[in-house]
């Protein structure tokens, strides 16, 4: 696996970091040759999601994200998005290598952003919530209840 997926998907929550890793590392052996499949963000922090936030909204440039700090599973290591290369460029089509991804994480008990409704459609993101929504999980963050030396909510 290459080093940026590596250091991404150690940013994950550890529930569910060793799975998305195996299940990455399978994806991967999955492609063809000319295909990498690149984890382009695991952990996002509260403090990112409010810079992303404020973007077109509050700050310049055009809006990036629905979702404040603490409405995004990956505010709590539970999400990861891909990028997929192919002959060395990025190539955003969901065809047979990508929807091959999305089994195999779906398999390990990913939910894939593709299966959004239109509005919040998704292609590159992975989720597992563990049954839990963001409202449960903001309260167990604002009530300090995180895994002993770490910011990960204890789920
Ligand atoms: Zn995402």
């Amino acid at each position: 696996m290459d080093n940026r997926s590596l250091n991404n998907l150690n940013t994950l929550h550890p529930k569910l970091r060793q799975t998305a890793i195996d299940a990455w590392t399978e994806a991967q052996a999955a492609m063809p040759a000319n295909v990498q499949i690149i984890v382009i963000q695991g952990l996002r922090t509260f403090a990112e999601s409010d810079a992303l936030y404020a973007q077109g909204r509050t700050a310049p440039g055009q809006i990036v994200t629905n979702a404040a700090a603490g409405q995004s599973y990956h505010n709590y290591g539970l999400a990861f998005d891909f990028a997929m290369v192919t002959n060395g460029k990025n190539d955003y089509i969901v065809g047979p290598n990508w929807m091959k991804v999305v089994a195999i994480m779906k398999a390990q008990g990913m939910t894939w952003g593709g299966d959004f409704p239109p509005s919040i459609y998704d292609a590159p993101h992975f989720e597992n919530k563990f049954g839990h929504n963001w409202r449960d999980l903001l309260a167990l963050h604002n009530a300090g209840t995180f895994i002993p030396g770490t910011s990960y909510v204890d789920i």
